[in-house]
């Protein structure tokens, strides 16, 4: 049976001289039984195994124990094959040991296999981290389970421990779910820092199992590869281009509100004599002074239709002009910011700014909302610009969060000013209302503005105390409804 046994099998003395070989250890080495015979198993050292393997082999027969390892040997041709050899001290009946059994067999072609993966998996992983594109695989738990450099890059860079989650959430809220195949996804990044842009494609993989019992039936293991690019850049360039146009358009749109809201304050208080003329009419006439109150009369017709005329001339706004689309709130908040920019430094104010990393898209006008933010943003600055005397803040600090929930996008502006009292919180959004008390710049219809444009979304806004000590701005706008 020995013999027969389709493995190298050697007995040899405690000298490792061979005293019995088989017919297989003949096939692996080369030697005939009778060349194997009575010489030592060192033949078949090919001379480059290092000696320590050897000092550990016999380290362990002596005392008593079986060793395990692989070598590299000569077959008697010469050629080097490796063997992986098991070496078992034999105990004779009075414990003493006689006699070891080796047993070997040539592995050379499972060690070349296992080399050519170790190069596969070495060149593949060095491909994929070389690779300028984040590239990860998760398990079906949604485990990250192999990532590259830029992907590990990516954790620095966005601030977030796992940036698989955050690049799948953006997916998942994009304009087009479902389909992931190259698809556009923006993440906003607090501390004021630009926001970035990814190209991203998911792919399905079906992984195989490497557990012993599914040898035969072959179960998957769903895995998801990411793929992210860095569009940042391009975005950036595109952003400056777009950036500029929205500047220009913004100051027309300002200058248009501008002039509405003057003339409509310069009929508003043409409107109040002609209010006292009518009154003072209604006494003439209940009197019988028939004679001045016809000339008073067509006077105040001729007056109320020139109003009627100068009414029909005010410039028009965008209202409704504008198409609803989707919009990214976050880009909102932060195109105001770009614009804004320059008064923020001049004013010597510092902006936290802490956006939602993603925020799901809102349809409505991203001018008129823009439009809206800016004025909430240029209040701020006023505020602590502006502050006087013991009012006079000792922080100049702005800070904007944005937050999803329930389908609701808040955006929450804190100021460090001097705040709004309690009492007035109500007023200021009535037009014409102004807290700064003083005239030219301030025509008190900026809030007034915002809050209509703001329901024209569907959504409302808050004046509440500020942790910062001013005031806090709590805005609020459904997703779901967005503008009519
Ligand atoms: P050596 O000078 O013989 O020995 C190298 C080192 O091994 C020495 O420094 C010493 O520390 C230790 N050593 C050697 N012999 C003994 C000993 N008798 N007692 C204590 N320590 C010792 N070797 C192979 O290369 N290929 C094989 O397939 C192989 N099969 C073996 C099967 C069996 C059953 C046994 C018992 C040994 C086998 N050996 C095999 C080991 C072999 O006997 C030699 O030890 C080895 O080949 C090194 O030989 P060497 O002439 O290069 O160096």
């Amino acid at each position: 049976m020995v013999d027969q046994a389709d493995i190298g099998i050697t007995i040899t003395d405690t000298a490792a001289n061979i005293l019995y070989c088989n017919t297989a250890f003949s096939r692996t080495t080369g030697y005939s039984k009778e060349e194997a015979q009575g010489r030592n198993q060192s033949m078949l050292s090919y001379q480059t195994t290092p000696t320590t393997m050897y000092q550990e082999m016999w380290t362990n027969l002596k005392l008593g124990l079986s060793w395990h390892g692989r070598l590299l040997n000569r077959h008697q041709d010469g050629t080097p094959y490796l063997a992986e050899l098991s070496v078992t001290p034999v105990q004779a009946i009075d414990g003493t040991v006689r006699h070891y059994l080796g047993m070997h067999r040539d592995v050379t072609a499972m060690h070349q296999l296992e080399q050519r993966v170790l190069n596969q998996k070495q060149l593949i992983e060095s491909i994929i981290d070389a690779a300028p594109m984040a590239i990860a695989l998760l398990d079906e738990n949604g485990k990250v389970v192999l990532d590259n450099h830029a992907y590990k890059k990516l954790v620095t860079d966005l601030g977030v421990p796992e940036p698989a989650d955050l690049l799948l959430a953006a997916l998942a809220k994009s304009s087009t779910p479902g389909k992931c195949d190259g698809v556009d996804v923006r993440i906003d990044r607090a501390g004021g820092r630009a926001p970035r842009w990814f190209c991203c494609t998911t792919q399905l993989l079906e992984m195989r199992n490497e557990d012993a019992d599914s040898f035969f039936d072959h179960p998957r293991q769903p895995s998801l590869l990411l793929i992210a690019s860095d569009l940042t850049a391009l975005h950036e360039e595109q952003e400056k281009a777009r950036t500029s146009t929205l500047k220009t358009l913004l100051a027309e749109e300002e200058h248009t509100a501008t002039l509405h809201e003057s003339l409509s304050a310069a009929l508003y208080q043409i409107e109040e004599p002609i209010n006292v003329i009518a009154s003072a009419l209604a006494l003439m006439r209940g009197r019988g002074e028939s004679t001045v109150s016809a000339v008073l009369e067509s006077a105040l017709t001729g007056a109320r239709a020139r109003i009627d005329e100068l009414r029909q001339l005010l410039p028009t706004q965008t209202r409704g002009a504008e198409a609803a689309v989707g919009v990214n709130f976050n880009e909102v908040v932060r195109d105001v910011l770009d614009i804004t920019t320059p008064r923020l430094l001049a004013c010597g104010i510092t902006v936290d700014w802490r956006p939602e990393p993603v925020l799901p898209a809102l349809l409505g006008s991203p001018l008129r909302l823009r439009s809206a933010v800016k004025t909430l943003i240029d209040n701020a600055i006023d505020s602590i610009s502006e502050a006087r005397d013991k009012q006079r803040p000792t922080r100049r600090e702005i800070c904007i969060m944005t937050a999803a929930k329930h389908d609701v996008i808040t955006l929450t502006l804190d100021d460090s000013g001097p705040g709004i009292p309690p009492d007035l919180r109500l007023k200021v959004f009535e037009p014409f209302f102004s807290a700064h008390g003083q005239v030219g710049r301030h025509l008190g219809t900026g809030l007034a503005r915002a809050q209509q444009i703001i329901a024209d979304h569907g959504g409302g806004i808050d004046i509440l105390d500020a942790p910062l000590g001013g005031c806090r701005i709590r805005l609020e706008l459904p997703v779901e409804l967005g503008m009519p």
